[in-house]
Parts: C-alpha cells; sequence; structure tokens
C-alpha cells in the first residue's frame, strides 16, 4: 500500500476521531463480557466475530498512526501497520456487523462496536475496497436526489396502479386520489420503499382513517448508511426533509425500515416536523379510534421480532405489542426481547450483500429463540429483518411465516 493511499485512509480516520470515538478506541479491558452478546459469535464461534475481536482490527491500526506507544513500540502496543491483509480484516469485521449495538448494552462502559465500525467503514471507502453493491445503490439514491424531475412521472405511473389495488382493498368506487403524491398541506409525509406492499399496505390504513397524506417520490432506506459514507447518508435523508418542508406537512411518517427511522428521527437534529415510524402511526389511530381491527383474528401463536434500529436503538418497543395485542389472542414473546433482544443479522446493509451463507449461520440464534416460543406467524416491522427473517427460514426449513405488521393490520381492518 502506498504512502498516498494510508494518507487518504488515515485522514478519513482522524475526520471520525470524535470523543466518543477516542473513548471506545482506548477504554476497552478486553474482559470479554461483550462476546456472548453478538448473534454473529453464537452463529459463527470464531474470535474475529466477537465485538471485542471486530474491535481489536481497527484498534491496532489507530494505535499505529494515532497513539505514540504504536508508533515508536509497535509490538509493545500491538500496533498494526495498514496493508491491503490488515484492510481486508477491516472489511470483514465492519460488513460481518449490523450495528445492532447490543453489545454496548452488555459492555461494562458502553463501548459501542457499531459505532467503532462506522469508522471502519470510512477506510474502505478510503481504499476503494466498500462492497460494490452498496456504492451503486447510495450513488443511485443520491443521483434520484438531485434529478427527481426526471423520476416523477414514471413513479406516478407506477403508483397509479397501485391505487387499484388500495382500491380493492378498502372496497371503493374509484381509484382516484388514493395514493395522493406532490399534495402540499398534507398533514402527513410517508416516505415508504421500492416494494409495492411498502406502499400498498400503508395506503389502506392511511385512507381508513382519513388521514390528508402524500407519499414521498423518495424511498427511506439509506445506502448512504449502510455504506458508511457520511456524506451520502446526509444527502439521501435530507431528500426526504427538503420535500417535508416543501409540503409543509406536520408529521413525517417512515415506513418499517428501522434504519430509515433512526437516521430521520434521531440522527438529524431539531426539525421543523415532527418524525415518527408508521408503527407508532397505526397504534396512534387505534387509541384515538381512527381505524379498527378484528379483534382477536388471528388464533395462532405469534410472536414479534425487535427491529434492532426500531427497537433498541430507536426507542420503539410498546406500540407493536398493543398493535398485535388486538389481532392476536396467542401472542408468545420472544426470550429476550426489547432492548435485550438478538439482532437477525440483516441489518447494517448486510441483506445487500451477496453473503447468504454467513446470514444463514449469524441466524442461528434468531431461529433458536423463534423456535422456542412454538409460533407459526413471526411478525416484524423492518424490511431488512423480513428479508433476513426469510433467509433464516428457508436455510433452516423453519415452518413459520413472516409478516409486516402494516401487512397484519391492512389485512384485518374493519372497514
Ligand atoms: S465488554 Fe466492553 S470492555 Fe469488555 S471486551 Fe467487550 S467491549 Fe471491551
Ligand atoms: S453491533 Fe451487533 S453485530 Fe456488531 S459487534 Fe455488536 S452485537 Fe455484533
Amino acid at each position: 500500500m502506498n504512502r498516498e493511499k494510508i494518507g487518504t485512509i488515515t485522514d478519513l480516520m482522524k475526520s471520525r476521531l470524535t470523543k466518543p470515538m477516542q473513548y471506545y478506541l482506548d477504554l476497552c479491558t478486553r474482559c470479554g463480557l461483550c462476546y456472548d452478546s453478538c448473534h454473529v459469535y453464537y452463529g459463527i464461534p470464531k474470535r474475529e466475530y466477537t465485538p471485542v475481536g471486530r474491535a481489536e482490527t481497527l484498534r491496532r491500526i489507530f494505535r499505529k498512526y494515532f497513539r505514540p506507544s504504536g508508533r515508536f513500540f509497535p509490538y509493545w502496543g500491538e500496533a498494526r501497520e495498514l496493508d491491503d491483509r490488515a484492510m481486508e480484516e477491516v472489511r470483514e469485521a465492519a460488513f460481518s456487523c449490523t450495528g445492532c449495538r447490543r453489545c454496548m448494552v452488555n459492555c461494562p462502559f458502553g463501548i459501542d462496536t457499531g459505532y467503532l465500525m462506522t469508522m471502519a467503514k470510512l477506510m474502505l471507502i478510503g481504499n476503494e475496497t466498500a462492497p460494490e453493491e452498496l456504492v451503486i445503490l447510495a450513488d443511485s439514491a443520491v443521483e434520484k436526489g438531485k434529478s427527481i424531475g426526471e423520476f416523477k412521472e414514471g413513479f406516478k405511473s407506477v403508483v397509479g396502479d397501485l391505487e387499484k389495488i388500495v382500491q380493492e382493498k378498502l372496497g371503493r368506487s374509484s381509484p382516484d386520489g388514493l395514493i395522493p403524491m406532490d399534495n402540499g398541506g398534507a398533514s402527513v409525509l410517508y416516505a415508504g420503499l421500492a416494494g409495492a406492499h411498502s406502499i400498498v399496505n400503508p395506503a389502506v390504513i392511511f385512507n381508513a382513517a382519513g388521514e390528508s397524506w402524500s407519499l414521498s417520490f423518495f424511498e427511506a432506506v439509506n445506502f448512504g448508511a449502510f455504506l458508511g459514507d457520511p456524506e451520502k447518508m446526509q444527502f439521501i435523508a435530507n431528500r426526504i426533509v427538503k420535500e417535508a418542508i416543501q409540503l409543509g406537512v406536520k408529521e413525517l411518517v417512515i415506513t418499517e425500515c428501522g434504519t430509515a427511522y433512526r437516521i430521520q428521527r434521531h440522527m438529524l437534529g431539531t426539525l421543523p416536523f415532527k418524525v415518527s415510524s408508521i408503527v407508532e402511526v397505526i397504534d396512534r389511530y387505534l387509541r384515538e379510534g381512527r381505524i379498527k381491527v378484528k379483534a382477536g383474528a388471528i388464533s395462532e401463536p405469534v410472536t414479534y421480532h425487535d427491529p434492532c434500529q426500531l427497537g433498541r436503538n430507536g426507542g420503539v418497543f410498546e406500540e407493536p405489542r398493543r398493535i398485535i395485542g388486538e389481532l392476536c389472542t396467542d401472542f408468545r414473546e420472544m426470550t429476550p426481547n426489547r432492548e435485550h433482544n438478538w439482532c437477525c443479522g440483516g441489518g447494517g446493509g448486510l441483506v445487500a450483500l451477496d453473503n447468504e451463507k454467513f446470514r444463514v449461520q449469524s441466524g442461528l440464534v434468531k431461529r433458536d429463540q423463534i423456535s422456542a416460543t412454538g409460533a407459526k406467524l413471526v411478525v416484524t416491522a423492518c424490511e431488512n429483518c423480513v428479508s433476513q427473517l426469510d433467509t433464516i427460514k428457508s436455510g433452516y426449513g423453519m415452518d413459520v411465516e413472516v409478516k409486516y405488521l402494516t401487512e397484519l393490520v391492512a389485512d384485518n381492518l374493519l372497514l
């Protein structure tokens, strides 16, 4: 690796050296208490898949370039020089971590390995070895933000087809206006995803509630965050913020995507509108009587998977349980749950990568958790989690069905 490349990577590391980052890099006592927190280590018990193992990959390089002991006495400080091999290890560490932050909850010092991996991801961008799939997806989201005018008509015609499905589900006489867009003065801007399900089911719910709403032209998912590029992350998130401001909405509602919710709700500072998850909104509609569901419509055993970014890192725990509680007569909690819930293994952009075997292995603990409940239906509220739970289901031949919470509600509305 030449000096120029080393300079680029260490400059990027420096740009991420916030106070918490330095604390996390310096403080670990290697007590090993975090070992058993990581779902990857549970499924693949190798030291490099422990939280501390991942962090040490980064710490050795940090010591070499940012601490005198590492610079002058590399063997004492276990410092590591940057080279291609070191960067391969950085990539393995960063893109085997979902950023679920379960290890942080179990570390006596609150060391946030997920946050440390944001520095690792930035180093990979500097080394030009970040996963190509994520680079392409983040770039196309940025491009769409720059030239939205070119995409609008095509998107409107796709949405026109979806309005007919919404019409059928609601039993209305006309599909017109069931999925409004560019609806200036609406109360709510809803940011969905590319899949029809993330538009149709919420549209059914918004219409049933008589909500004044508008569908965003942008997908909520933030591939800039998965890639670990702070500028692209900010740009992708701000596309939706700008649209919300232009329309003058009071509330931005984020679809079932935990990372998008966490970014838009918790990482953009103060915004001139409220940010909610669709899960919080459904719960509110039910409590206010704006929608009604068929009480106890589902009698088979049901469990709920807490998406890490919505639950542990977003604080939404009780709302999905209240909603499921109205619909299902046999709800069974996974153990542990809420902030201690095990990650399914799909976050951090991992479901977008060619790594199915790894994800099945790292999903072993989720398989065990679900099986222990005896549930036949697994409900969750995050696109990545649904994809990963489906991968776990087929990987282990499980006899369960996986459903989005919005689908469960839209299919069981009392209209
Ligand atoms: S629990 Fe915390 S201090 Fe202990 S090894 Fe893990 S990260 Fe380091
Ligand atoms: S953030 Fe999650 S995936 Fe990453 S090391 Fe910690 S427990 Fe493992």
